[in-house]
């Protein structure tokens, strides 16, 4: 797998740029907060991140059925970086919580239930770490961690 130097704050900019006319259907927003002074170099794989995020993105505008808005947030914490998507949906019960990633888990009917095994293939090909927190009817928060650039080396 190819990697190069890659800044995640552009790289996020690009996908939800793509991701806003599905949003826009669905009467969903998108924001998008970077914490000052946030390095968000990484070494990694554009498409594979790319892929990553829209199918975390896609996700939560998939459970948003009244609309309502997605916060990306991306900051430093020590020297990794943070990224947390926040939707406002329908919630993860908990007995599907160790399910999420196993290639072929969907509750939806037309699912395929490989989103979110790719977006675990590509953590792991990052040296990542992902963990969802969620509450029924309030929303979920898919929190993702990378080694910044510097300390990759
Ligand atoms: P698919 O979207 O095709 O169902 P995914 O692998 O992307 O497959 O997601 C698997 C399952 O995880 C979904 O069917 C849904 O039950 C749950 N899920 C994923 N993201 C969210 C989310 N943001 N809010 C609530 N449930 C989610
Ligand atoms: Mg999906």
């Amino acid at each position: 797998l190819i990697k190069e130097k890659i800044s995640l704050q552009e790289l996020i900019n690009e996908v939800i740029q793509v991701m806003q006319p599905q949003a826009s259907l669905n009467n969903v927003a998108i924001q998008f907060n970077v914490h000052e002074n946030c390095n968000s170099m990484i070494v990694g794989n554009a498409n594979r991140l790319k892929q990553m995020f829209i199918n975390l993105i896609k996700n939560a505008i998939e459970v948003m059925h009244n609309g309502g808005t997605i916060n990306v947030e991306l900051k430093n914490m020590y020297n990794k970086i943070q990224i947390y998507i926040q939707d406002q949906g329908i919630g993860i019960p908990e007995e599907h919580l160790n399910k999420l990633f196993t290639p072929f888990f969907t509750t939806k009917e037309d699912g395929t239930g490989l989103g979110l095994s790719l977006v675990k293939k590509v953590v792991d090909e990052h040296q990542g770490k992902i963990a969802v927190e969620s509450t029924i009817d309030v929303g979920s928060t898919f929190i993702l961690e990378f080694p910044n650039y510097t300390d990759y080396f």
